[in-house]
């Protein structure tokens, strides 16, 4: 049987990290297993959904890397068939029509509630305790409904739900490949509602007839979602459905191990991207946040599809840790394509749309040489900035010590050696530079400073013949002049 995963997110925000995480594991599931694994945008409460919120869905699983084989799924299309299935439900008596109110089940819930303060009073006997506990029980469990068994309706049309009845007793049991078995009491769980109402599907239906429909053969999702697999399961049932396999993964967690929250550090995929993530290093890092494989701390995509089975998935909750991000993304700035590299940091140049080709060429000839100086794209440009900004007015405080008359004069003999220099190569300007200190008997921590602090404007930059070599002869004497007395 092929393999069929899915992500199905509720298109209300932003696409969490959480939820690239899940997206990802999905993804390398049906990777690994030669499956399919699909998109599904569950849409159908229209008060919470939003376009724009789809939109950056895709955008973000696209950006990664994780879009799905097919199409995505809008939920709220297959509302129909979701209605056909409770009618189904309805037919075989696996569902009952449920005339009960929301004000009935908002008393029952509030006579619990009193029943159970007032087993809390003083001067209470321990049997009367004990009753009103009991009482009290009974009102605040699962709701099973009075109509279930096919009592009369209050009035000919009186508005009614479509509940499934819950099983009566025995477990209801859960082989989760990652939580292992786990059985409930039957009783734990209420009759659910499969349409409203108005009519309208409720997520709990709508959920698993997607996902018989749509061929899903294993459920991977947050462990949140555990409490609603134990009433999804009966409902597989009642319709005489496969249940597919399921695996609840641990939520990601804060640093202080608290549920993760913006003050922990950004929670939206996109917001990675305009920080200057590259979408290799974010799923790296997510896929380590949970899964492991031996002592390899860094995979791509592919090189984690190769190994990726469900063993490998940790138990317990990680913790978000943005210094080991830190650490993934510049070894993918290390590793990146040249070109690619300089794509993705033109966004973070503001003057990039006004650079003339010379500029450009000089940014990717310098930049293997500079990829280490950055673990983002916008730390990365700022190590670069000097190729095409002459920072004279953005002097550090050693420059300006550098450059500062007396040393105006060994500025300027520099210049015409350079000026006269027979070869522009990086061997030839380090030859250039160590014979200059030679003729002059000076050293290169007195000849560096001031040259550097004219071509970088402080910027601590790799040696200087490279930096002359990129450059190049024409900017070099200009920016030498900028600080020459006229
Ligand atoms: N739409 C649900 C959510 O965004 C996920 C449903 C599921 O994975 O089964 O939390």
């Amino acid at each position: 049987m092929t393999m069929i995963t899915r992500f199905a997110p509720s298109p209300t925000g932003m696409l969490h990290i959480g939820g690239a995480r899940t997206a990802l594991f999905n993804v390398l599931l049906a990777k690994h297993n030669d499956g399919t694994f699909l998109l599904r945008i569950e849409d159908t409460d229209k008060s919470r959904s939003t376009p724009e919120a789809t939109q950056a869905i895709i955008e973000a699983l696209d950006w990664l890397g994780l879009a799905p084989d097919e199409p995505p799924v809008f939920q709220s299309a297959n509302a129909d068939r979701h209605v056909a299935c409770a009618n189904e439900m309805l037919e075989t008596g696996a569902a009952f029509k449920c005339y009960s109110t929301p004000e009935e089940l908002q008393t029952r819930r509030e006579q619990g509630e009193g029943l159970r303060n007032a087993a809390k009073q003083d001067g209470l006997s321990e049997a009367a305790r004990q009753d009103l506990l009991q009482q009290a029980n009974e009102k605040l469990a699962p709701f099973r409904s009075p109509w279930r068994d096919g009592a009369q309706p209050p009035s000919p049309d009186a508005p009614y739900t479509i509940r499934l009845r819950a099983p009566e007793q025995g477990q209801i049991c859960l082989n989760d490949h990652l939580q292992g078995e786990i059985k409930i009491d039957a009783s734990e769980i209420d009759d659910l509602i499969l349409l409203r109402a108005d009519g309208t599907p409720t997520y709990m239906l709508a959920v698993v007839v997607d996902d018989h429909d749509m061929g899903v053969t294993l459920v991977l999702r947050g462990n949140d979602h555990l409490r609603n697999t134990f009433r999804q399961i009966p409902v597989y049932q009642a319709m005489g459905w496969d249940v597919p396999e399921f695996v609840h993964v641990p939520l990601i967690h804060g640093e202080d191990g608290g549920k993760l929250s913006k003050r922990h550090g950004a929670l939206s995929t996109l917001a990675y991207r305009d920080m200057g993530y590259l979408p290799e290093a974010l799923c790296a890092y997510l896929l380590r946040l949970g899964w492991s494989h031996g002592d390899t701390e860094i995979f791509t995509v592919e090189e984690a599809a190769a190994v990726f089975t469900l063993g490998g998935l940790n138990k317990s909750a990680s913790r978000l840790d943005l210094a080991k991000l830190d650490d993934v993304n510049s070894h993918f700035i290390r590793v990146a394509e040249p070109d690619r590299l300089l794509t993705l940091l033109y966004p973070f140049i503001a003057e990039h749309e006004k650079m003339d080709d010379t500029v450009k060429a000089r940014i990717k000839r310098a930049l293997p040489a500079l990829r280490d100086r950055g673990n983002t794209l916008p730390e990365l440009a700022s190590a670069c900035r000097f190729l095409w900004d002459n920072n004279v007015n953005a002097l550090t405080k050693n420059a300006r010590k550098a450059l500062k008359p007396e040393n105006l004069s060994l500025l300027g003999n520099i210049r015409q050696t350079l000026d006269a220099a027979e070869t522009w190569t990086i061997e030839g300007l380090e030859k250039l530079i160590a014979e200059f200190c030679y003729r002059h008997d000076l050293s290169i921590g007195r000849v560096g400073p001031p040259l550097r602090a004219a071509l970088t404007g402080g910027l601590p930059a790799p040696d200087l013949a490279p930096v002359l070599s990129w450059l190049g002869r024409e900017e070099t004497l200009k920016r030498i002049d900028l600080h020459m007395p006229h």
